[in-house]
């Protein structure tokens, strides 16, 4: 069965724009796939972190995958740090990858713009991704729109140390990975700026819907989107990013395409639309939460992470031996 690797970082609660872009393709994809699943907290401290937040917010996002339906029969849900591969493949990946690349990346260059102070882990902050990647030999990685840069870095990676370390009779080291995104919803807008990627570190909590907001909450914020005037629905992306944005919501979130949504809503108003839009979200979270909130109480979430971290350093530990001993460490 082919392989597949994604992460989320526990920089904050997932918020929907994580749940439709990437972690709600985790579910459908687990049947058809070798999966692995995993809280990449060592991405998370490429930007400053309060420990004891990071600490709550990894077992957190943890128990969020089995909550949206992850099963852990199926696919190995872990901790990044908690397999040693992941920093030591990276550090390979790094002094193979030239600087200039990784100065290219749109995500340092916004990332960077906010920060005061940049660390150097937010600048290899691919290198890594593409060891996580790569570890676990991975066929297909299931991300938002927004990984997409890192991910052609992750294959161009894989074709040159492939044709560098690899004799010339024998198969790849390493396999070449795919891009998975839905067709829509890769990228989800803020609700506050349909032109700025909706993001769960961002400050203006109002600009997203975190996967753990009250449902009082939810209607709150998705009644105070930022629109247009035009008081039309209809799904236009350069003039309409607002309601285009709030489209795509809908439809992700329910299942229906986006002309059945914009026929039953043509003469609604923004109003009536908006409320039903967070009716469709309450009813996809709600559930979740309360799966969620059994799975904080109980120790099973430890033996299932306990578990899935033996899982994950037996595949990547072997491949970290194939990678140096091509490299000349064995
Ligand atoms: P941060 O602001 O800390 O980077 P984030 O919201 O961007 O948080 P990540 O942990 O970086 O979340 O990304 C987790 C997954 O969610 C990735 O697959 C990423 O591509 C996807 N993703 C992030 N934001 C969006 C979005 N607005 N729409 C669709 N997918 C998204
Ligand atoms: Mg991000």
């Amino acid at each position: 069965t082919k392989r597949i690797f994604s992460g989320v970082q526990p920089s904050g609660t997932p918020t929907i724009g994580n749940y439709i872009g990437a972690m709600k393709q985790f579910t459908e994809l687990q049947n058809d796939f070798d999966a692995y699943y995993c809280v990449v907290n060592e991405h998370a401290i490429t930007v400053a972190q309060d420990p004891a937040e990071l600490r709550k917010n990894t077992r957190s996002l943890a128990a969020l995958y089995i909550a949206l339906g992850v099963d852990p029969e199926k696919a190995t849900i872990f901790i990044q740090s908690q397999v040693p591969a992941h920093a030591q493949a990276a550090w390979m990946v790094q002094c193979l990858t030239p600087l200039g690349e990784l100065e290219r990346m749109t995500q340092f260059k916004d990332k960077s713009a906010k920060q005061g102070s940049v660390s150097a882990g937010l600048l290899t902050y691919p290198p890594l991704m593409v060891a996580d990647i790569i570890l676990y030999q991975t066929d297909l990685v299931p991300v938002g729109d927004d990984q997409k840069q890192h991910l052609e870095l992750t294959r161009n990676f894989v074709e040159r140390f492939n044709n560098r370390f690899t004799g010339k009779k024998e198969e790849g080291i390493l396999t070449m990975p795919e891009f998975y995104a839905p067709k829509e919803g890769g990228r989800i807008m803020s609700l506050q700026d349909p032109l700025k990627k909706m993001s769960k570190s961002d400050e203006n909590q109002k600009g997203f819907v975190s996967l753990l907001d009250d449902p009082k909450v939810i209607m709150k914020k998705i009644k105070s989107a930022v629109t247009d005037s035009s008081g039309e629905i209809s799904y236009d992306k350069e003039n309409k990013p607002g309601v285009s944005n709030l489209l795509t919501i809908y439809s992700s979130m329910s299942g229906r395409s986006i002309d059945d949504i914009v026929n039953e809503y043509a003469d609604a108003g923004y109003g009536k639309f908006k409320q039903d839009l967070a009716d469709v979200v309450i009813s996809v979270l709600e559930p979740m939460q309360a799966r969620y909130d059994k799975l904080m109480e109980s120790s099973e979430l430890d033996d299932i992470l306990a578990d899935g971290a033996k899982r994950a350093n037996e595949v990547a530990s072997e491949t970290l031996a194939k990678m140096e001993k091509a490299i000349g460490f064995r």
